[in-house]
C-alpha cells in the first residue's frame, strides 16, 4: 500500500519532519521518492519500523543504536533494548551518587564536622607473587595517601605504577581548602596521568584513597580496587573499568561466566598519559572502617568471602597485609599483589 508522507506520518504518529529526519540519517527510507517532484511515498509495511523507532527515540535512544536494533531480528532487539536501559540505570545511579554527595557537601558548607576525632593505621606491600619475576605493582602508604598502581606489562609498566603513586604522594603535604577536595584530587589524577605520560609508552590503573577526617577522597581508574569494611560487612566501593565488567552491567555476562573471562583483564580506562578519565568521589569515614586497596593480583587469587574474614579478623593493618598476600601465594596467584590496609581510629 503506497501512502504519501502525510498518511503515513498519521498512521505512524510521527511528523513529516522526524520522517525526512529518519530519511536522512538513513532509519528509514521512504519506499519510493518521485523523481519529478521529489515526494516520498511509503510502504504500509514499514510503519512498524516507524513506530519502533518512534519508541526507542522517546526512550532516549541514540540515533545510531536505533539503526542498530532496526537491522536485529525480534528476540535479539528486544535483548539489545534491555542492554541499553540497564546500561542508562547504572549511569543513572552514579549520577545519583554524585548528586547526593553535592547536596550533603553543598548544604554542609561552612559547618566544622564534629563528632569522635578519628586517627588512622596503615600497612602496604607490592609483591611480585610466586609465580612472576618482575613487579608492575606499586603500593604506597602515609599519613594522608594510600594507592595501589598495577602498571601493564608490556612496555614501562613499572615505572608508569611508580611515577603515578609518586604524582599522588605530593598530596601527604598539600594544603587543602574544606570544600576542595575534588577539585584537587582531579588535579592529582591529571599530574599522575602526565607522569605517565613521561614513560617510554607505560599504561597503569590506580586506585587511592586520600584521608583528610571524616572526609576521605577517592581516585579510581582501571580494575585495581577499593574495598570497604564497616559493621562487619564488606563492599567494593570501586566499579572495574573493564570490558567484562561493562559486559556484567549490559547484563550479558553472568558473575560466574566473567570470572573465568578470557579477556578479564582487558580495560576500557587507564592513565597512559592521553588525558584521564578517572573516577573522583568522596566518601565520609566512620571510626572503625577498615579500607582495603589492592592490585587484580589479589582480587583475582582470593575471593571476597575470603577476603572479607581475613579483613574481619586481622588484628592490625600489617597482619592483614601479610595475611592477604599469603593467601594469594597460597592460591598460586599467577600476578603481583599490591595490597595496602587502612584503619580508622578513634583517638
Ligand atoms: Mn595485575
Amino acid at each position: 500500500m503506497r501512502m504519501t508522507i502525510g498518511a503515513f506520518a498519521r498512521a505512524a504518529r510521527l511528523s513529516a519532519k522526524a520522517l525526512r529526519l529518519y530519511d536522512e540519517l538513513g532509519l528509514l527510507r521512504p519506499a519510493t521518492v518521485d523523481e519529478r517532484s521529489g515526494y516520498r511515498y511509503y510502504d504500509g509495511s514499514q510503519l512498524e519500523r516507524a513506530r519502533l523507532i518512534a519508541w526507542l527515540r522517546r526512550l532516549g535512544m541514540p540515533l545510531a543504536r536505533i539503526t542498530r536494533i532496526c537491522e536485529l531480528p525480534a528476540g535479539a532487539s528486544g535483548a539489545e533494548i534491555a542492554a541499553y536501559w540497564r546500561e542508562v540505570t547504572a549511569e543513572t545511579e552514579s549520577r545519583g551518587r554524585l548528586a547526593a554527595f553535592l547536596v550533603d557537601y553543598l548544604s554542609g558548607r561552612g559547618h566544622v564536622m564534629s563528632g569522635t576525632p578519628m586517627g588512622v593505621r596503615y600497612a602496604a606491600r607490592a609483591d611480585a607473587g610466586p609465580v612472576r619475576t618482575t613487579n608492575e605493582d606499586a603500593a604506597y602508604a602515609g599519613g594522608r595517601l594510600w594507592a595501589v598502581a598495577d602498571g601493564a606489562r608490556d612496555g614501562d609498566g613499572d615505572r608508569a605504577s611508580a611515577a603515578a603513586v609518586e604524582a599522588m604522594r605530593t598530596l601527604e603535604t598539600r594544603e587543602i581548602a574544606a570544600g576542595d577536595l575534588l577539585n584537587v584530587l582531579t588535579e592529582a589524577v591529571a599530574d599522575a596521568d602526565r607522569a605517565v605520560g613521561s614513560t617510554a609508552g607505560g599504561v597503569t590503573t590506580l586506585t587511592a584513597l586520600l584521608w583528610t577526617g571524616p572526609e576521605l577522597g577517592l581516585v579510581h581508574i582501571g580494575d585495581t580496587r577499593a574495598y570497604l569494611l564497616r559493621d562487619g560487612e564488606l563492599h567494593q566501593i570501586t566499579h572495574d573499568h573493564t570490558q567484562v565488567q561493562s559486559l556484567l552491567d549490559e547484563g550479558r555476562l553472568t558473575p560466574e561466566e566473567a570470572e573465568s573471562h578470557p579477556d578479564r583483564a582487558m580495560l576500557t580506562r587507564a592513565l597512559t598519559g592521553d588525558g584521564a578519565a578517572a573516577d573522583v568521589s568522596v566518601l565520609t569515614a566512620v571510626a572503625g572502617d577498615r579500607y582495603l586497596l589492592c592490585s587484580d593480583g589479589l582480587s583475582t587469587a582470593v575471593s571476597v568471602a575470603e577476603l572479607g574474614t581475613t579483613l574481619r579478623h586481622a588484628a592490625s593493618p600489617d597482619a592483614a597485609v601479610a595475611e592477604l598476600i599469603s593467601l594469594a601465594h597460597a592460591a598460586g596467584a599467577p600476578d603481583n599483589i599490591a595490597c595496602v590496609v587502612a584503619d580508622i581510629v578513634p583517638v
